[in-house]
């Protein structure tokens, strides 16, 4: 598929062997065949209608939950992050948000209408689609808890409409079934004040900025926590704190975090995790989950 006949009616970016490192939170990722970022939900449906079917394709908010191996993604990758933009508040404590809107966005909008329920998405530095696909969550509240309806946009083009009873999430995962994508949802949220919100943003913030490496090339928690226990507690007193392979380290801060120093490849962080999972499988017996997704080709 190189040719741009393909794409004649498409409005939004295209970009060929664009390099995924600049796109996620690690700062890492080889290139993607095609990178698209949709100027609104027509032209997404457009470009997932053209796109020929044998190519593969997966989408993606502000990469801050994903590793892109160093060979890249042989297929086209939709970037939602500005595309899917629109936020607005509806009647009864609701607001419809685009999936490519900011978790951020959506809990500074929320705070402005004194909507409590938002103050766990203020930390979270990915889009609303990432945060449906991963049922991100915090301060033991989690993306679904919120949502009140999503729409999905499948391969073929067709949108639908689902209701929250429809979808199983639990955590830090969402099924919604093969070559399916959210545009949208509907989240619902109680009246409060928008002082108290404010303060509860802050309040979160500023946790996360003490307990976590703020400001470093991360991805977030790389381990889901096991039942009963917390995978940061477990990989601490494993002694990782600190190890290192190439440019890649478990934070000295947060030990459920890997540090990309700038020099990382993603075959270091990878080599990392699968380090830091089988330590703590020998030295606790107990299976650490990956809670980042791990996707493209090798380098
Ligand atoms: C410093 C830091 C702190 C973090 N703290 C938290 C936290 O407290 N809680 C938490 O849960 N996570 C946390 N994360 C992880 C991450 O921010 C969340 O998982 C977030 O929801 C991912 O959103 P994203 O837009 O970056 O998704 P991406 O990383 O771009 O994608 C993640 C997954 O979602 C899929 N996806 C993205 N958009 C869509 C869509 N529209 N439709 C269908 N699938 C889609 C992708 O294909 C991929 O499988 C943190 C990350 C960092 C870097």
């Amino acid at each position: 598929m190189s040719s741009l006949e393909f794409f004649k009616n498409i409005r939004g970016e295209i970009r060929f062997e664009e390099a995924m490192a600049k796109h996620t939170s690690w700062g890492v990722g080889g290139p993607a065949d095609y990178w698209f970022m949709p100027k609104d939900k027509t032209d997404l449906t457009e470009f997932v209608v053209t796109l020929p079917r044998e190519v593969p394709l997966i989408w993606m908010g502000l990469g801050s939950n994903l590793l892109i191996r160093d060979g890249g993604i042989r297929g086209a990758v939709i970037c939602t992050h500005k595309g899917l933009s629109s936020i607005h508040a509806k009647p009864l404590n609701q607001v419809e948000v685009e999936s490519g809107v900011t978790c951020a966005k959506v809990a500074k909008f929320c705070a402005r209408a004194g909507l409590l329920g938002s103050e766990f998405l203020a930390g979270i530095p990915g889009t609303v689609g990432g945060a449906l696909a991963m049922n991100a969550g915090a301060y033991g509240r989690e993306t679904w808890d919120v949502v009140k309806r999503a729409e999905i946009l499948d391969r073929d083009g067709h949108l639908d409409v689902i209701d929250r009873s429809e979808v199983r999430a639990e955590y830090r995962n969402t099924f919604i079934g093969q070559e399916k994508w959210f545009t949208s949802a509907v989240l619902e949220f109680s009246q409060g004040k928008p002082t108290d919100v404010k303060k509860k943003i802050r309040s979160v913030l500023s946790d996360r900025s003490n307990s976590q490496p703020i400001g470093s090339f991360n991805a977030g928690s790389v381990f889901k926590n096991p039942a009963d226990d917390y995978a940061g507690r477990l990989i601490e007193a494993a002694g990782l704190k600190g190890l290192r392979i190439g440019g890649a380290s478990v934070s000295l801060k947060h030990a459920n975090f890997i540090i990309n120093d700038g020099r990382a490849s993603a075959t270091d962080i990878e080599e990392l995790i699968l380090l830091v999972k089988a330590t703590v499988l020998e030295k606790f017996r107990i299976e650490l989950k990956k809670e980042v997704k791990i996707v493209g080709v090798g380098g």
